[in-house]
């Protein structure tokens, strides 16, 4: 009896993401990064530089996570990748890393907190009625209130400036069109 009331108590839930981004090992820990290992050039054919750029703009049209991750690796693999010695593979799992916790695109870390915070808010919602009486569950409507407040300052932050403002790419963009 005394061992079952232990597994009892042990598992209790599987914890799980709200927001899947799969793995999140930091991108230099054992695996090649272009960004981390190289750095731009500023000269008209800064293939970093172009990179970023690139980013930057389709975080600034708000496209997802995996399609910036998608778009990052077809161009190093169709363009960048031959002209590095050994050509070195760069995995989507270190591209996201990079892209997430560099620090260096903030605005794509800020953008999966919104998302995170969107299907929190989307799952409060299923469970605030007493499905038999109809009732709202007051300690449920209460922490649906705290995650909408917590949604409503992030977007009064984002848009109220503070650094968040993304400008036109700098440099020109032939490269990626080129792919696309
Ligand atoms: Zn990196």
């Amino acid at each position: 009896m005394d061992e079952e009331d232990e597994t009892a108590e042990i598992v209790e839930y599987v914890p799980g993401p709200a927001y899947d981004v799969a793995e999140l090992p930091e991108c230099s820990r054992g695996q090649f990064c272009f960004f981390c290992e190289f750095s731009e050039t500023g000269d008209s054919d800064d293939r970093m530089g172009s990179l970023k750029d690139m980013v930057r703009s389709m975080a600034a049209e708000r496209k997802s996570l995996p399609q910036i991750v998608n778009a990052v690796h077809r161009v190093y693999n169709e363009i960048i990748k031959g002209e590095i010695d050994d050509e070195p593979e760069w995995s989507k799992q270190s591209i996201r890393s990079h892209l997430l916790y560099s620090t260096e695109f903030t605005e794509l870390f800020d953008h999966m907190i919104e998302r995170v915070l969107q299907n929190i808010i989307v799952r409060q919602n299923q469970t605030l009625v007493d499905g038999l009486t109809g009732e709202i569950i007051e300690e449920k409507r209460r922490a649906f209130i705290d995650s909408i407040n917590t949604y409503q300052r992030l977007k009064a932050a984002s848009s109220s400036g503070g650094g968040g403002q993304i400008g036109r790419p700098k440099r020109n963009l032939r490269m990626i069109e080129a792919v696309e």
